[in-house]
């Protein structure tokens, strides 16, 4: 996977299982909740943590945590969020 500016990272809730390895791999923007689900820092990452935030991604063993491309002035929603569309 390349590198693209303004990407942001999101879990999927329903996909993680809480194993808390994207905040062993990624403690600069991932912390963990009392029950291990991970909470994740608001906003794009810096191009500084972009390398481990793709090894995080990599290393999620349910696939449930993403690198999505961040919009300008667009609000992205997380995956399985429960949001109803408004049609
Ligand atoms: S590594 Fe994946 S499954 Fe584990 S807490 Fe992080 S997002 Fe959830």
């Amino acid at each position: 996977m390349t590198w693209r500016k303004n990407q942001k990272l999101i879990v999927d809730p329903i996909a993680c299982q809480a194993h808390g390895l994207c905040a062993e791999l990624l403690p600069e923007m991932i912390s963990l909740d009392d029950w291990g689900y991970p909470i994740v820092a608001p906003g794009v990452v810096p191009p500084q943590l972009s390398a481990h935030a793709r090894r995080a991604v990599a290393a999620c063993p349910t696939l449930a945590l993403h690198l999505v491309p961040v919009s300008d002035g667009a609000h992205t929603p997380p995956i399985n969020s429960g949001q109803k569309r408004i049609r």
